[in-house]
């Protein structure tokens, strides 16, 4: 199997590091002064990167499932905070179910001028993609949504919002599930943002009564859930590979450290007990690699396949996310804890991505159930 990165691939990873590290700025993020950069956003959009998320049919030049491994792990290599996962999410949802004049918003998307975000997540739903209460009802001219959704990550700065709500069930159920577009602005929606962990901001979304024009409804009525999964693949494999290129990040830094930080005459990475826990990091990380290429080369087959390799990636990538956050800060000591050294940034974003799309002790239950239905 080949694994070297097509030439184009090659060029936007490598103009994506080179932009990054010019744009991103890590003191500012670990003291809390911005969610994520205009400047760096207008820059990615320059650069080419946001139409990489979408196919050519959809306007973009990309859209496979190593295009978005190459752009996410930059990402996480900078530890940069801007949206481009609800790119994924939320204008993937677009461009899989948007009728043409609703498509019409994937342009403005890539051109970097229109903000998206996914509400889909609601208090208690936990990471289960069917747990959707808002309900949404037909009335003589279009819809009528009430409901509240949480951590709508981006919600705040999005121009437009893919909403779920459930047109027809009982919570739990795949059938049932519906999606609006829903605009910035739009009267009844109540959104309250804050800061997240590691950059980034999201919000918590109250929905009374917002009124919704008939084409505001994306794709066919109840039968949203499909979509949703394979938005949900596509976005795992994009955090996966975030986390990855975070833990890059980490496992740089700390061999920096060991071989610059003097104890008893000599650098500390001479000790043999710290080279063994080196050498663990360094193994977990290229096996988490190997997940991430393995699930990029799946996000196109059959939905129960895709699904088992969603499962056992994120599952493996949280696993050592962990444990590399957790050495990283060890082999550090004491600096390993302050703000004012970059570690503590990456640490803290690689973390996050252990607790979006479901943790690793969720999705180790659902690869079982997955595969014990095989
Ligand atoms: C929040 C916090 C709480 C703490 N609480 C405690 C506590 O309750 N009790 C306590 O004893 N200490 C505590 N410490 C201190 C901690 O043990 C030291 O931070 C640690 O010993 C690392 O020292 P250092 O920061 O100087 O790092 P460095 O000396 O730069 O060491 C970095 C890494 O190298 C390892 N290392 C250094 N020299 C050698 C060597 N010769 N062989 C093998 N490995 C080596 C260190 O263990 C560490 O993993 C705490 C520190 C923090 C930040």
């Amino acid at each position: 199997m080949n694994f070297e990165h097509t030439e184009e691939r090659t060029m936007l990873s490598d103009g994506l590091r080179r932009l990054l590290g010019d744009v991103t700025d890590l003191k500012a993020l670990a003291r809390g002064d911005y969610g994520w950069s205009t400047d760096a956003w207008e820059k990615l959009a320059e650069m080419g990167v946001i139409g990489a998320l979408f196919s050519e049919e959809d306007g973009g030049f990309g859209g496979a499932g190593f295009d978005l491994m190459v752009t996410f792990e930059e990402m996480g290599r900078a530890g940069a905070p801007e949206p481009l996962l609800e790119v994924v999410l939320a204008g993937g949802l677009i461009a899989a179910l948007g009728a043409d004049s609703q498509k019409e918003a994937i342009e403005a998307i890539i051109a970097g001028t229109t903000q998206v975000a996914f509400a889909h997540g609601e208090p208690g739903s936990r990471y289960d993609l069917a747990r959707v209460s808002t309900q949404a009802e037909k009335t003589d001219d279009g819809w009528k949504l009430s409901g509240r959704k949480s951590v709508v990550t981006n919600g705040a700065e999005a121009d437009l919002l893919v909403v779920s709500a459930r047109t027809s069930g009982e919570v739990g159920d795949t059938d049932g599930i519906s999606l609006f577009l829903v605009p910035k602005g739009t009267d009844g929606l109540d959104l309250r943002d804050y800061p997240l962990a590691g950059g980034g901001r999201g919000a918590e979304i109250e929905m009374t009564d917002v009124t919704l024009p008939a084409d505001a409804l994306l794709g066919e009525e109840g039968k949203a859930f499909e979509a949703i999964e394979t938005a949900n693949a596509r976005a795992t494999c994009a955090l996966c590979a975030e986390a990855l290129g975070l833990m890059e990040t980490a496992k740089k830094l700390t061999m920096d450290y060991l071989g610059q930080r003097n104890q008893f005459g000599q650098p500390i990475g001479r000790f043999q007990a710290l080279q063994f826990r080196m050498a663990d990091m360094i193994v977990e990380v290229e096996q988490a690699r190997s997940a991430v290429i393995n699930l990029a080369g799946h996000l196109d087959d059959d939905r129960k396949d895709r699904e088992i390799h969603v499962s056992a990636t994120k599952q493996l990538v949280g696993q050592t996310v962990k444990m590399v956050v957790e050495e990283s800060i060890q082999m550090h000591g004491g600096i390993g804890m302050t703000m004012e050294y970059d570690l503590g940034h990456f640490a803290r974003r690689a973390t996050m991505t252990e607790h979006r799309l479901g943790d690793a002790l969720y999705h180790l239950g659902r690869f079982s159930r997955l595969r014990g239905a095989a």
